[in-house]
């Protein structure tokens, strides 16, 4: 979810623009789905759920990462 904060790099009160990153846990479900023998691109399953990715948080005005929202 957006959050509205005060950007630390240019000032700004800004809402944050939100982009999903595959991060630990989806790169870990991958491995495990991929142990078990979902090799015909079902690996990949987890890279489609937004609920596993990280949340990469930043700013609209300069373009900077705040922060990541993070599963692990
Ligand atoms: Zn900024």
């Amino acid at each position: 979810m957006p959050v509205q904060v005060v950007c630390p790099y240019c000032g700004n009160r800004i809402i944050t623009v939100t982009s999903f990153v595959p991060g630990a846990l989806t790169w870990l479900l991958c491995i495990t789905l991929f142990l078990f023998g979902c090799v015909l691109g079902c690996c990949f399953l987890p890279f489609c759920i937004r609920s596993l990715m990280d949340v990469k948080h930043s700013c609209p005005v300069c373009q900077r990462e705040l922060f990541y929202y993070r599963h692990l």
